[in-house]
């Protein structure tokens, strides 16, 4: 007996990286975070925030922060639609497309929340496995054609780039919607932007939390036409993105220079990561993001995880089939990855 739907009853519940309380000391490398701080000028934005603006109820679709990502993106303000976070919009499309009877198509492994999602509205998931390549199994995604599609691009847990060739077969091919989500693209070499231009089926979802270092702000936003724009807006909270948040990322987004120019550290980092990491006999899968999936050499990657975390430092194992004996971490600041580094070069 239980008082709640019997498919939440029996779903295990999405559960994101641990997030030690602040004032504790851990390095933390589990949540994709950027290191560096959020822009000057979005903290200066947040500072000047005043009570008669919280008085209101905040503007339902952030018209101030579509402005601005239509200046940076090239596409109408009303191709862009906001959300608490990627992960709201995520939730959006499912519960928009998905019911009993529905597939939900995706590879696997990749972002955990989609299956979340699906089992929550009912619908049937479809995973279909990666190669050990990662190369995208763009046969095989055709050809469950599923009402929705998620493709994670650049993937995460592996880190690995997505071909955007391979993105425009789907999008061409499938009679559903295809959702490109792009939450590591500000660290990537390509992006799919141009796809939702073409195909009338492709929503693009972009975040503010991991490229402009604002996971605490919770915005996430997507690019797709507007038509498919109004049959998500019915689904959303009319406030889903509090006033705060939208001005504080409308002066984020518009700084790109300060973007551009940490994602360039976290690149070089991860490059000199990647080698550290390879100089220790870990495996390494090449990355678009701000990690890096690693394959420790004896694949004790629990222990690892283990390990470390007595030792402060927080990285992501994943209890998962292909991923038990892996590690996501992700890239820190110099410093950070160089105590990373020493302490690993320790434990090993
Ligand atoms: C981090 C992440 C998101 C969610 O980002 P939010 O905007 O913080 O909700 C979505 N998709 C993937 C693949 C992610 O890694």
């Amino acid at each position: 007996m239980s008082y709640f739907r019997k498919s939440i009853h029996e779903m295990s519940g999405y559960v994101p990286g641990e997030q030690p309380g602040t004032g504790t000391r851990f390095i933390k490398l589990n949540s994709n975070e950027n290191p560096y701080p959020p822009s000057p000028k979005a903290l200066q934005v947040l500072r000047e925030i005043d009570g008669e603006m919280l008085r209101r109820y905040p503007d339902p679709t952030a018209k101030n922060f579509r402005l601005a990502a239509s200046k940076v993106f090239g596409v109408p303000d009303d191709w862009i639609g906001v959300g608490n976070g990627s992960d709201d919009l995520l939730n959006l499309i499912v519960r928009a497309v998905g019911e009993p009877g529905k597939q939900v198509v995706y590879p696997y492994p990749t972002y955990v929340l989609y299956r979340t999602l699906t089992q929550i509205q009912e619908a049937e998931f479809i995973e279909v496995p990666y190669p050990e390549d990662y190369q995208l199994p763009v046969g095989l995604l055709i050809a469950a054609q599923g009402a929705v599609t998620f493709i994670a691009s650049p993937n995460s847990p592996s880190g690995t780039a997505v071909s955007i060739a391979d993105l425009e077969k789907l999008a061409k091919e499938l009679s559903g919607i295809l959702v490109i989500d792009e939450a590591y693209v500000d660290f990537a070499e390509a992006n799919a932007l141009e796809l939702t231009k073409k195909y009338g089926n492709v929503i693009i979802l972009r975040t503010l939390s991991k490229g402009y270092s604002l996971a605490g702000l919770r915005l996430g936003f997507c690019i797709a036409n507007p038509e498919l724009l109004a049959q998500l807006n019915k689904v959303k909270d009319s406030y889903n993105v509090d006033a705060i948040a939208y001005a504080v990322a409308a002066s984020a987004i518009a700084d790109q220079d300060y973007k551009i120019a940490n994602a360039e550290k976290i690149k070089a980092s991860r490059s000199k990561l990647a080698i550290s990491f390879k100089e220790l006999g870990f495996q390494v899968w090449p990355s678009q993001t701000n990690f890096l999936l690693v394959r420790p050499p004896q694949g004790d990657a629990e222990r690892i995880y283990q390990t470390l975390k007595a030792r402060g430092i927080l990285i992501r194992y994943f209890n998962q089939p292909r991923l038990t004996d892996k590690l996501r971490i992700t890239v820190g600041t110099e410093e950070q990855n160089q105590i990373l580094v020493k302490t690993l070069t320790e434990i090993l």
